[in-house]
């Protein structure tokens, strides 16, 4: 029951750097993975690569049975609305209340960029609130989100990851710029939502503790090559 397979997946970029050497790895459904590894390992270009905002050198993504790798045009959109994204700086809208940055996600992220769908009828509010309440902020719904601290800004983050209903999650280092308090309750939340909802979720960390502590699964990659895959616990010193 392979649910996301990545197969040889390579990544030179233009300049010459090889950012990912022959990746080959499997997910299956609901897993919490963290993949760890040093600046510059080749996390980031890992998880690009899988909602193809980044096209592999060569080298396959199989998601859901599908071969996703040169996905483009309507493709693309039905596989980016399967996949949630989580990023390091939030990438909310400032200005836009809480509830709104949330019911945008259920169009998608890229065409929740383009802003502008006008009023919420009383049951997107319903629903907004509903998924607002799962990373605890149903009292912030009506705040700007700029007036939320990073921590809550994150939960935003991961609520619209949620309106969308996808069946994969990727987090890009989604805890880099919290302290250690916001970021255990933001990786408390993204564990949650995923044993509950049963999404596969992807998280880049930099910190090998938040991972050790959250993930069920550890993959290091370091510079593009796979250097460790397995449970937490049996997770040397070598990282
Ligand atoms: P990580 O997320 O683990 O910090 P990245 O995937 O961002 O690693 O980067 C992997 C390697 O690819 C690094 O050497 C980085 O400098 C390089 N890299 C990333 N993006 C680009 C790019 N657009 N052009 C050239 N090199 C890049
Ligand atoms: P707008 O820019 O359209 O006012 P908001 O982000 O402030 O958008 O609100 C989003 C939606 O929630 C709107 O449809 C608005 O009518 C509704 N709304 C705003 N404030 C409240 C509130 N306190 N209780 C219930 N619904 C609200």
């Amino acid at each position: 029951d392979v649910f996301l397979e990545t197969r040889e997946l390579t990544k030179v970029y233009l300049d010459g750097t090889e950012a990912l050497k022959k990746i080959s790895l499997t997910f299956k459904q609901g897993e919490l993975v963290s993949i760890i590894g040093p600046s510059g390992a080749g996390k980031s270009t890992f998880l690009r690569s899988i909602n193809c905002l980044n096209k592999p050198t060569s080298g396959e993504v199989l998601f859901q049975n599908q071969n996703i790798t040169r996905a483009n045009g309507k493709k693309l959109r039905l596989i980016r609305r399967q996949i949630g994204m989580v990023f390091q700086d939030f990438n909310l809208i400032k200005r836009s209340s809480t509830i709104r940055n949330v019911l945008h996600g259920r169009l998608g992220y890229m065409s929740s960029l383009k802003g502008g769908i006008g009023r919420f009828s009383e049951y997107d509010v319903h629903e907004g609130l509903a998924i607002l309440k799962r990373v605890g902020l149903e009292d912030h719904a009506f705040k700007r989100a700029d007036e939320l601290s990073g921590g809550q800004q994150q939960r935003v983050g991961i609520a619209r990851a949620i309106a969308q209903k996808p069946s994969l999650i990727l987090a890009d280092e989604p805890i880099a710029s919290l302290d250690p308090s916001s970021s255990n309750n933001v990786m408390n939340y993204l564990k949650k939502i995923s044993e509950e909802d049963g999404i596969t979720t992807i998280v880049n960390l930099h910190q090998v503790d938040f991972a050790k502590h959250f993930a069920h699964r550890i993959i290091g990659i370091k510079a593009g090559e796979v250097v460790f895959d397995g449970r937490p616990n049996e997770l040397s010193n070598l990282m």
